[in-house]
């Protein structure tokens, strides 16, 4: 179904997920977007001249009502975060996320959106589920008895379940998808906030560049995870916000690897060999975490499937640009 003609709010729209979401919209034709970051315009990662882009805080009320104002549509990707290193000495922060949900949520309950998508992570599952490196793979079921990622899961949760009363007593159709790890060009790699793919892409491209053909890794390098590209984030989140799927849903890739792996894939784009330093006191996570699809496969017919190799390049390509640059 064409639903370009609705008007959309992209909030959290200068960040990585929203950049890549807004140019998807365009290109797809629809004619009333507006974006809104708390970041100044100069530091979003993408900026479309034919959109109404706000700088504008999320967490305020106020602000919350004249975003949503008269909108068909509203993506909520807003939130204070990042990869292990922010998350796990920010929790507060990350906790105060909760309010841009919140006053989303009662903003567009009031102004009557048609349709409100929730940004949620695979961070709500508990802790006890991804103990060993071999996970099977995270089924939705597995948020409850909750015990999630402290912080930024704890949020994320609430978040979730914000979202799910919105839908039972106000009957705002609100949809939640779990987001495992999204990595590709045009987001954040350097900084602190920067998740393991582009930590990598950086550390690889300056041990070349450098010529110092070593790197840090954190934790022993065996902790499993699994990452999805781009563009299959942003098919998915569009099918998940235009279907009558209620409940939460994984989106995110099933191909697992260790972090040692992702390393390889690195070191073969790159071309090099690259000596690996373990920090077993740095910042490491959950030992092992990836997504089980049978719920996206069963409802969709589809699961995020851009392999690894594919995405690394690409992203590969734009972090050395931007190191070079
Ligand atoms: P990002 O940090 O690049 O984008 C988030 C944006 O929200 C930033 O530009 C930030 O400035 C903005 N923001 C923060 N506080 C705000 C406020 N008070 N008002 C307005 N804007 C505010 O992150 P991303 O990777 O694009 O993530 C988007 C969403 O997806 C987030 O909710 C995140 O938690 C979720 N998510 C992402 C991943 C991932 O791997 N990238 C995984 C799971 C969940």
């Amino acid at each position: 179904m064409n639903n370009s003609n609705k008007s959309v709010v992209v909030a959290g729209g200068g960040g990585f997920i929203g950049g890549h979401l807004v140019g998807d919209l365009i290109k797809q034709g629809y004619s009333s977007i507006k974006v809104i970051d708390i970041k100044p315009l100069k530091e979003w990662y993408q900026v479309f001249p034919e959109v109404r882009n706000v700088v504008a805080d999320l967490k305020s009320l106020e602000n919350t009502r004249s975003a949503v104002e008269g909108v068909d549509e509203v993506y909520n990707l807003a939130a204070d975060m990042g990869g292990m290193g922010f998350i796990e000495n920010n929790k507060a922060l990350c906790m105060l996320s909760s309010l841009i949900n919140t006053h989303l949520l009662m903003s567009s309950q009031e102004a009557k959106v048609g349709r409100y998508f929730y940004a949620s992570s695979a961070c709500v599952y508990s802790e006890d589920k991804q103990l060993s490196v071999d996970n099977p793979g995270l089924k939705e079921s597995d948020a409850y008895p909750a015990m999630p990622e402290d912080g930024y899961g704890w949020e994320k949760l609430f978040s979730e379940r914000m979202c799910r009363h919105f839908l039972e007593d106000y009957g705002i159709t609100t949809r939640v998808a779990r987001y495992h790890n999204v990595y590709g060009p045009d987001g954040t790699w350097e900084g602190g906030r920067e998740k393991a793919p582009a930590a990598i892409c950086r550390k690889v491209i300056s041990a070349k560049i450098s010529g110092s053909q070593e790197i840090e890794i954190w934790g022993d390098g065996e902790q499993t995870r699994s990452f999805m590209y781009i563009d299959d984030c942003i098919k998915g989140s569009q099918m998940l916000l235009h279907s009558e799927v209620e409940d939460p849903i994984n989106i995110g890739s099933s191909q697992m690897v260790t972090i040692n792996q992702l390393v390889t894939i690195v070191e073969e784009i790159a071309g090099i060999k690259i000596k690996r330093n373990y920090n077993l006191d740095a910042p490491k996570g959950v030992r092992g975490r990836s997504s089980d699809n049978s719920l996206i496969e069963e409802l969709f017919d589809w699961s995020p499937s851009i392999s690894l190799e594919l995405g690394m390049e690409k992203t590969y390509k734009w972090i050395y640009d931007q190191i070079t640059k």
